[in-house]
Order: structure tokens, then C-alpha cells, then sequence
């Protein structure tokens, strides 16, 4: 006997039809002897409709009550599975997140769990129930409801392998396992037998939304065994693991997000502290910056060397950001502000990056023989980020998928653990 966390995400759960094709599936592994925990997003596209219901009323709804309302669409999902199982015959128990309790901080609508209290659910299972929780929900100790962020029920499901010690987590979806990149861009896209979770981390957090970044580090943080797969096709999907394999495709996958937004300040008196001055008011109003690049401009017809700065946020921060820069740049005497929402950043990962020197140079090849133009660009030992025009998205990351084979079995990096003929 198993236990097994399942979470359905919100395509998967889109109409009663397809709920009742989950109990079913639920119901198997129950008549296997297995223990299961069931974790279910709200149907899918309900999270937008609410939250564009409360910005029709209110531009800047107040957080506590966004979390409130959007908290809704995972207990319709959790009360209907639970009616399904029921129906089939199959003991089942719903609980929200606060039922759990699921304790968060409180940090709307990006709360991080802190801890779950795993003694009402066990009560429930040890009593012959499948326990339906919602995903993306949690209860702040002040008994606040609060939301985990988009994507949140991925990290549900990890949380509660993780506090319930349950033998696999299986996040199913609507494409069968992860793939060399979104196979909705790419039609000849791979899927991954399976990837590490560093690789795994490094994709989620650059736009690949198979899974959400907090679920993946909380699965590696926990060692929680974690399998991508599809909802209604069998097969094996895509297994998240520990272990380096002993040989290492250079390039595991392309990610991407279009949600980025440029902005520059060009002609900064260049002395120290000024990345200080730009970037401390943003980070003070809880903005993420991710890209930063700093330039001389060479301009020397003041006193000052002059530099220029660049650095990306997401789309929906733009103008937050870009008001407190145009106040900073004010006051340290820089030249003009210009910034651009909208723009895309596409990265390649892969651990194999390690080992090789020319990727980077393949790379803006492929791009420039495309005559795409590259904005700014940014690495780290596993991964390198472009930022282009979001019109060129299907384009760049087609032709990097070409240039890197990535439709094929993966081309193999010496790992230098398999002696040659010719060495000692
Ligand atoms: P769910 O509602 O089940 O949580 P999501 O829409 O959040 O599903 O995530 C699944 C989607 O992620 C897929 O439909 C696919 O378009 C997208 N995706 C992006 N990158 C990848 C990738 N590398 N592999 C698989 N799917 C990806
Ligand atoms: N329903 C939430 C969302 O759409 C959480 C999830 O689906 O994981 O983001
Ligand atoms: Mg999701």
C-alpha cells in the first residue's frame, strides 16, 4: 500500500464531465489499497474570470479580499470531486485549506507555507477517505485566508507529499510530462524520460509554467519524488529527480516568459551607490528586478563619467517601477528614463552547459541567422537568458530547438567517467 499525493490542475478539472473521469481515476488506485490524497486547482480559467470580476469594480483591489475571492474557485472543484468519488462509491472527505490547516504566512496572494498540521487529514484516511484538498490556499496564523501565487496548487500538492511523507507526488496535467520546451510552440517538442531538479528549478523559474517554481524547490528541498503526467492518456510522464545522470545532455530545455518589461536610465553620473539609489526604492516596494546591466556610455561631456542602466521586471510592475525610477533619476541627475513592456526572455538550460564553451556563441548564431535582434543578455553556469521582441518568441525559440537538436535523443556530454581506449 502506497501513499500517493494527486494533484489535477484547473484544465483538468474544466467541466463536471471531466470530473467524474478523475474519480474514476482516483477510484482505481483506492480499489489498489493505495492511500490517496487528491489535491484540485479551481476549473480551469475561473482564477482569471474572478480576478477580472474584481478589477471591472476595483483597479487596485485591497489583498486580503482578492484572497478571499479567488480562494473560491478551488472549494467548488474540491465539494464536486468529493461528490463524485462519493458517487462511485469511494469514500471521500474535502477539506480546505484552513480545514487542513495549511498555515502560510501572510503574504497575499504570495503566501509560502509554512507549516501543515497533517492530523486531520491522516484521521480522514486512516477512516478509509480519500482526502480532497484545495490547492493555492492557505490560513495565516491570524486565520487570514491567503493565496500561494498563480500555479500555487502544484505547491499544495508538494507540501502535503512532503508533511504526509506520502510516496510519490503526481502532478497531472493536460500535456503528458515535461517537455524539452512548451509543445504548444514547439509541435516537435520532446518529452523528458527526466530531469533534476536543478534543471527543473532553473525552467519553472524562467516562464516554464508546467510547474511552479516554490513546488519544485520545495520537492528538492524535502526529497519528495515528483512525476509530471498527463490526465487522461496513460503513460509514463516526466519523473523530477535527485541524481545527476551520469551523462549529461548539454541543453535540457528552452524556457520563456513574455511578461518582461525593459526599463533604462540612460546618462547617470557613474560614481558609487548609484545602482543603490535606482534599484533600493524598487526593491522597498516589494518589485522584483531580474536582468541588470550597467554600461559606460563613454558620454564624458560632463564632470561625471556617464552610465547607462538596464534592467527587466515583470510586465504587470512597469509602471510602479517606472514611476520610482523617473523620481531617482531625478534626483541623481541622470539624463532620461525610456522603458518598453512586453518584451519576451527566452533561456536555454541545461547542467551539460558546464562542460561547454560554445554554446553561448551556437546560440547567437542561430538567433542572428533569424536577423533577430538581442536586447540584453544574461548567464549563470547552467543557464543563458536573451531578451528579444515579443514577436520574435515562436521564431527564436524554433530555431534554438533546431540549432540544439532538441527534438532528438540528447547529444551526450563526456561526463570523463568512462575511460577511453586510448588512456591508462
Ligand atoms: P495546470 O492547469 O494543469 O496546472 P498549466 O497550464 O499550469 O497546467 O501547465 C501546463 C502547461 O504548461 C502546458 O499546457 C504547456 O503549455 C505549458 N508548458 C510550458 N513549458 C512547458 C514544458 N517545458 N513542458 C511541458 N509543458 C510546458
Ligand atoms: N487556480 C490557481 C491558478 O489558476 C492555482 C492553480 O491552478 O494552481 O493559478
Ligand atoms: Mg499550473
Amino acid at each position: 500500500m502506497a501513499l500517493i499525493v494527486q494533484k489535477y490542475g484547473g484544465s483538468s478539472v474544466g467541466s463536471v464531465d471531466k470530473i467524474k473521469r478523475i474519480a474514476e481515476k482516483v477510484k482505481r488506485y483506492r480499489d489498489n489499497g493505495d492511500e490517496v490524497v487528491v489535491v484540485v486547482s479551481a476549473m480551469g480559467g475561473e482564477t482569471d474570470r474572478l480576478q477580472g470580476l474584481a478589477e471591472e469594480l476595483d483597479g487596485r483591489p485591497v489583498a486580503r479580499e482578492m484572497d478571499v475571492l479567488l480562494s473560491t474557485g478551488e472549494q467548488v472543484t474540491i465539494a464536486l470531486l468529493a461528490m463524485a468519488l462519493r458517487h462511485l462509491g469511494a469514500e471521500a472527505q474535502s477539506f480546505t485549506g484552513w480545514q487542513v490547516p495549511i498555515v502560510s504566512d501572510d503574504a497575499h496572494a504570495k503566501a509560502r507555507i509554512q507549516r501543515i498540521e497533517p492530523d486531520n487529514l491522516r484521521s480522514a484516511l486512516d477512516a478509509g477517505n480519500v482526502a480532497v484538498v484545495a490547492g493555492f490556499q492557505g490560513i495565516t496564523e491570524s486565520g487570514e485566508i491567503s493565496t500561494l501565487g498563480r500555479g500555487g496548487s502544484d505547491t499544495t500538492a508538494v507540501a502535503l507529499a512532503a508533511a504526509l511523507g506520502a510516496d510519490e507526488c503526481q502532478i497531472y496535467t493536460d500535456v503528458d510530462g515535461v517537455y524539452t520546451t512548451d509543445p504548444r510552440v514547439v509541435p516537435n517538442a520532446r518529452r523528458l524520460e527526466q530531469i533534476t531538479f536543478e534543471e527543473m528549478l532553473e525552467m519553472a523559474s524562467l516562464g516554464s509554467k508546467v510547474l511552479q517554481i516554490r513546488a519544485v524547490e520545495f520537492a528538492g528541498k524535502y526529497g519528495v519524488p515528483l512525476r509530471v503526467l498527463s490526465t487522461f492518456d496513460d503513460g509514463p510522464g516526466t519523473l523530477i529527480t535527485l541524481e545527476d545522470q551520469v551523462e549529461e545532455p548539454i541543453i535540457s530545455g528552452i524556457a520563456f516568459t513574455k511578461d518582461e518589461a525593459q526599463l533604462t536610465v540612460l546618462g547617470v553620473p557613474d560614481r558609487p551607490g548609484i545602482a543603490y539609489s535606482l534599484l533600493g526604492p524598487i526593491g522597498e516596494h516589494n518589485i522584483e528586478v531580474d536582468m541588470i546591466l550597467q554600461n559606460v556610455s563613454g558620454d564624458s561631456s560632463s564632470d561625471y563619467t556617464l552610465t547607462d542602466f538596464t534592467f527587466t521586471v515583470h510586465s504587470r510592475d512597469f509602471d510602479a517601477a517606472k514611476e520610482l525610477l523617473e523620481k531617482s533619476a531625478k534626483e541623481l541627475g541622470a539624463r532620461e528614463v525610456s522603458g518598453q513592456s512586453g518584451i519576451t526572455k527566452v533561456s536555454l538550460v541545461g547542467v551539460g552547459m558546464r562542460s561547454h564553451a560554445n554554446v553561448a556563441a551556437r546560440m547567437f548564431k542561430a538567433l542572428s541567422d533569424e536577423n533577430i535582434n538581442i536586447r540584453m543578455i544574461s548567464t549563470t553556469e547552467i543557464k543563458i537568458s536573451i531578451v528579444i521582441e515579443t514577436k520574435y518568441l515562436e521564431l527564436a525559440v524554433r530555431a534554438l530547438h533546431d540549432e540544439f537538436e532538441l527534438d532528438e535523443e540528447p547529444q551526450r556530454v563526456d561526463s570523463g567517467l568512462t575511460p577511453t581506449a586510448d588512456q591508462d
